[in-house]
């Protein structure tokens, strides 16, 4: 009650002294102070019915047994034992565990999503106007797609886990569209180039050959949400769990080529800070991406059809 330390320090010659009362909150006896309990004299001595008091308040709440009551003290003895087991707990435990939970998903996922060869692997979307994956990256991303699906993420970072949602969704977008024209060629996954079967002159062919360049570049638009997707990622792991993750690695880029003069550009993307604000993702769905891609730093298409009049393709807005 009085916070005083009851236990005064040992000496080299001395062993420490109790110098407070073990005292009762119902008394011993049915005459003492709260004593009128239903409480047998074995429960009465038991620890739940005892509270380490001062000499001083030991006579206070006994002379005042109409204040001090049964509730009363229990109350401050439960208040007190709360605070002593916060204070030996320290509070950053259930943190602590988020954190390394969180650290075997992210190398998961950085795994998964070949981070340490990104620039790599999307060269392949990106590059020559023919849309190409790895069999074995594609895989890995399709899985990587269901396993983020099913993922619990701890509490303690819900920006990393917003961010990680955004990032899920680009992915699943990417691979739908993606897969609606690949076709297996050697060890990789390419975009069919449908326009080839129709008969040449006609409309039939030109008008498959406007759906192909749409696809091409949705295909190519996508990969470079991702690529803003992963930027966000790590942008929300460095403000809310580490602040030096892959500071020496620096932002994901990609490249785009070869162009007629055989070279490659690289790009750097990432949301603005507009974009980041939007809730609950800056991603908006495959439906409002198609309309809004014209507004991102970069991208290949535009319009949402080959029928939408805003219908155009390549190196719109690309330095
Ligand atoms: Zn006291």
């Amino acid at each position: 009650m009085c916070r005083r330390e009851l236990l005064v320090d040992e000496v080299t010659t001395d062993d420490p002294s109790l110098v407070g009362d073990i005292a009762h909150i119902v008394a011993e006896k049915e005459g003492g102070p709260r004593g009128n309990s239903p409480l047998t004299l074995e429960q009465r001595h038991l620890f739940s019915n005892l509270v380490l008091l001062c000499k001083e308040h030991h006579k206070i709440v006994d002379d005042n047994k109409e204040k001090y009551t049964v509730e009363l003290l229990t109350g401050i003895k439960n208040k007190h034992e709360m605070a002593v087991k916060d204070a030996l707990s320290p509070p950053d435990m259930a943190k602590q565990r988020s954190v390394e939970l969180y650290a075997d998903l992210l190398s998961h996922w950085e795994d998964a999503a070949e981070i340490e060869n990104w620039t790599g692997w999307t060269s392949y979307m990106l590059g020559s106007g023919q849309p190409r994956l790895f069999k074995d990256t594609a895989e890995q991303l399709e899985d990587l797609r269901t396993w983020l699906f099913n993922r619990i993420w701890p509490d303690h970072f819900p920006e990393v886990h917003q961010a990680m949602e955004n990032f899920r969704l680009v992915l699943s977008d990417l691979m739908r569209v993606f897969n609606n024209h690949s076709e297996t060629s050697g060890d990789m996954l390419s975009t069919q180039k449908f326009y080839c079967n129709a008969d040449p002159g006609t409309d039939a062919e030109r008008r498959a050959l406007k759906q192909y360049e749409f696809q091409v570049a949705l295909v190519q638009d996508l990969t470079l949400e991702l690529t803003r997707a992963t930027n966000f990622v790590c942008d929300a792991i460095r403000q809310s769990l580490d602040p030096s993750y892959r500071l020496n690695e620096g932002v994901f880029i990609v490249e785009s080529g070869p162009y007629m003069d055989l070279s490659w550009k690289r790009h750097r993307v990432a949301y603005d800070n507009d974009q980041r604000q939007v809730t609950p993702f800056p991603y908006p769905g495959l439906d409002k991406f198609k309309v809004i891609r014209k507004d991102r730093d970069y991208h290949w298409g535009e319009g949402t059809s080959i029928d939408d009049p805003e219908f155009r393709v390549g190196g719109v807005s690309l330095p």
